[in-house]
């Protein structure tokens, strides 16, 4: 059976069987990737640690006639803080539900692979606020998809709006004059200028982003209404920040090699 090396990170799994779960990595180089672990439950499993989210390491993986299996991996970062804050951790499930939800088989997406990397290592081991984190994702994500808001040009005229007084925003579109639109609820455009400035920064730059209170309830309402409205999982990966999931372990997983 031909064997591939891939770097990616755990974005889902489900369990099957008694000891077996499903994997969902999303990898550098090979898109999503839904795998087989077997036995990876039993306590005593060298891929106890390797099949949880948040995960990022080297996977082994047969690929065979079914779905193919992970052999083996060499963990290279867990994300551990992740899982000892609420707040961090619902929010970190939105940022890895969304990369599933976008991420295709056989269809790598760079972009999209390092602002995940980028936002769970911030979520993770940064200062800055996990919201603020969380905005940044979600307009960089919008873009990485390819449904980027309109923040600089009317959505339907296409005009120039830095210098406009009114500004609404639509959940389908984005910004709109208001000769375009009277519907949709307003935006300042400190909010606007906001996004502008989130989108163009480097991913390695993301924890550089210190919203004030109010722009960021602002930049977070209408990115939420835009995402719901425009792509057909955004409600649903968004509805788990009001959840109420919890982290699932308490207990730091052993760190390091997990080779088989
Ligand atoms: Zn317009």
């Amino acid at each position: 059976m031909p064997v591939i090396c891939a770097d990616g990170i755990v974005t889902r799994y489900a369990n099957y069987r008694e000891n077996d779960r499903i994997l969902s990595i999303f990898t550098i180089d090979y898109g999503r990737m839904d795998v087989k672990a077997r036995g990876c439950r039993k306590p005593q499993s060298p891929l106890v640690n390797v099949c949880q989210p948040f995960v990022f390491g080297q996977f082994e993986i047969f690929s065979g006639k079914e779905r193919s299996v992970v052999n083996a991996c060499e963990i290279k970062e867990t994300f551990y803080p992740i899982r000892e804050d609420y707040e961090r951790f619902s929010i970190g499930s939105v940022m890895l539900r969304l990369t599933h939800d976008a991420a295709m088989e056989n269809e790598p997406n760079k972009p999209l692979f390092s602002l995940l990397y980028h936002a769970l290592s911030f979520l993770a081991y940064g200062t800055s606020a996990p919201k603020d984190l969380l905005c940044c994702f979600l307009v960089r994500y919008l873009n990485a998809t390819g449904y980027r808001p309109a923040i600089t040009t009317c959505a339907q005229c296409g005009r120039d709006i830095r210098g406009d007084a009114v500004v609404r925003f639509l959940p389908r579109g984005g910004a709109a004059c208001s000769a375009c639109s009277q519907y949709g609820e307003p935006i300042s455009k400190t909010a606007l200028e906001g996004m502008r400035r989130m989108l163009i920064m480097e991913d390695d730059e993301m924890d550089r982003v210190k919203l004030s209170d109010s722009v960021r309830k602002e930049i977070l309402h209408h990115l939420s209404a835009y995402t719901s409205a425009s792509l057909e999982y955004g409600m649903r990966a968004l509805s788990i920040l009001e959840s109420n999931i919890v982290p699932p372990s308490t207990t730091p997983m052993e760190e390091g090699n997990s080779d088989a």
